[in-house]
């Protein structure tokens, strides 16, 4: 039988660990903006982790300034993404719409519209529950207190983004070694050396850790565990629904619970009340996951039976819109991992511990949308540059003390 051993580069500049929508973004930012010679290292294939496992909703609705300015700059890049890269349309803009049943929810919501709108969000406003009916007449609900609602919203296809900036890095020099699980970080003298993979070293003079839920696991091959902790999530697919135009629908948001967006002319959903998050999930030491078991397994409870949390989940999607109650049923059910950092931020950040060893991680349920960002400050820090956003509030450095960064995020999902 012929040798399947294969050969790797002996030295690059940049070795990327994963080849999901962030280290996707960020080889692409470096092989358009520098010289440096990239390597994209995955253990599987391209977009295989939790990239492809993803709601993939895009808001500007947040509460910290930093993840709205992420949002900014990614909106920006997402609609003009198709023009850029010549492929089909990734950011359907439905819009988002948040809807609240208590009046003390709606009041906050309307503050944090006022703070959006002074940030530059265009278009984030507050609309009346009567409001609501008129211009989503599908949803309806005794207790509802009125909505907030961005029309530049929407969802994107994780999947497409991630190839196409692959391709174009590849394209203009970089390399992409997919079934290649990075086994070691060399580090002599409390610098970055390079990597280990299928036995072979690449040396390298900067490792960006961009592996998601196993960024913790990644950093301690450095020494340096990060406090990222994997958290699954699940999401329900109802069947397709006839005579409603359901694919034109908003995300829509139920009291920062449940949640659903169209998936052709169906509905996919989601909610976290009932996987839990492990305990000590927000301290630095993050627990000791064995990130080798991360699956794809329904674990009992969870599936689309009726008893099972996915109905639980379509029943409560079903109080605000009743023609679910008539005409969805639940289709299948599909899970993956949040990245979750003890502030539910994104750490985008050099590591002090280590030279040369960069994190692009943590992103707690926000990757996908702001993966042009993440691409662009991993390559701001690389290459010297000023990022457009502030990092103070991205830093690893506070984490490790158990402090808590500036500006954390409160519209949690
Ligand atoms: C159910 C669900 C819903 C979500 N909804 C949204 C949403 O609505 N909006 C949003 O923006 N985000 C959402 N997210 C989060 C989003 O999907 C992630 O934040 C994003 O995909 C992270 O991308 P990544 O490239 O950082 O990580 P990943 O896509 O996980 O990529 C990491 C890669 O690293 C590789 N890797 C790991 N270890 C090694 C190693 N030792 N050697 C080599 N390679 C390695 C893995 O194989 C993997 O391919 C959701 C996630 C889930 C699970």
């Amino acid at each position: 039988m012929a040798s399947t051993t294969r050969t790797y580069p002996q030295k690059v500049d940049v070795a990327i660990i994963g080849a999901g929508i962030s280290g996707a973004s960020a080889a692409w930012n470096l092989a358009r903006d520098s010289n440096l010679k990239v390597a994209v290292l995955d253990a599987g294939p391209r977009a295989g982790g939790s990239t492809s496992r993803s709601a993939a909703a895009f808001r500007h609705q947040f509460s910290s300034l930093s993840n709205i300015e992420m949002s900014l700059l990614s909106g920006r890049e997402y609609r003009e993404f198709s023009k850029a890269f010549g492929c089909e349309q990734v950011f359907s803009q439905n819009g988002y719409l948040f809807l609240w049943s208590e009046q003390e929810a709606a009041d906050a919501a309307a503050t944090r519209v006022i703070f959006q709108r002074e940030r530059g969000v265009p278009d984030v406003a507050m609309l009346t529950a009567s409001q609501v009916r008129e211009k989503f007449p599908w949803i309806d609900h005794a207790e509802m207190k009125g909505a907030s609602w961005c029309p530049h919203d929407g969802f994107l296809k994780p999947d497409l983004v991630a190839s196409t900036y692959l391709d174009a890095a590849v394209a203009k020099g970089a390399t992409l070694l997919q079934y290649s699980p990075v086994s070691g970080i060399d580090v002599s003298g409390g610098v970055v050396k390079g990597v280990v993979v299928n036995g072979q070293h690449i040396a390298a003079d900067v490792v960006v850790n961009a592996a998601g839920p196993w960024a913790n696991t990644v950093g301690k091959m450095a020494g340096c565990p990060v406090p990222v902790t994997p958290v699954k999530r699940y999401l329900y697919f109802t069947n397709q629904i006839y005579g409603h135009a359901v694919a034109k629908w908003p995300l829509t948001v139920l009291d920062l619970e449940v949640y659903g967006r169209p998936e052709m002319n169906g509905l996919m959903m989601g909610w976290d009340s009932k996987p839990k998050k492990p305990a000590g999930w927000d301290q630095f030491p993050a627990p000791a996951i064995d990130t080798t078991k991360l699956n794809d397994d329904i674990e009992p409870g969870f599936g689309i039976g009726e008893n099972d949390y996915g109905f639980e989940v379509l029943m409560r999607m079903a109080e605000w819109i009743p023609m679910l109650g008539e005409k969805a049923g639940l289709d299948h059910a599909s899970c993956g991992y949040y990245e979750v950092s003890p502030d539910e931020k994104a750490i985008l950040s050099w590591d002090p511990r280590v030279k040369g060893l960069l994190h692009a991680t943590g992103f707690s349920g926000h990757g996908v949308m702001h993966a042009p960002a993440t691409g662009r400050i991993v390559a701001d820090l690389v290459l010297g540059r000023k990022a457009p956003v502030s990092l103070e509030a991205l830093a690893l450095e506070p984490l490790l003390r158990n402090e808590e960064r500036e500006d954390p995020e409160r519209m949690v999902i």
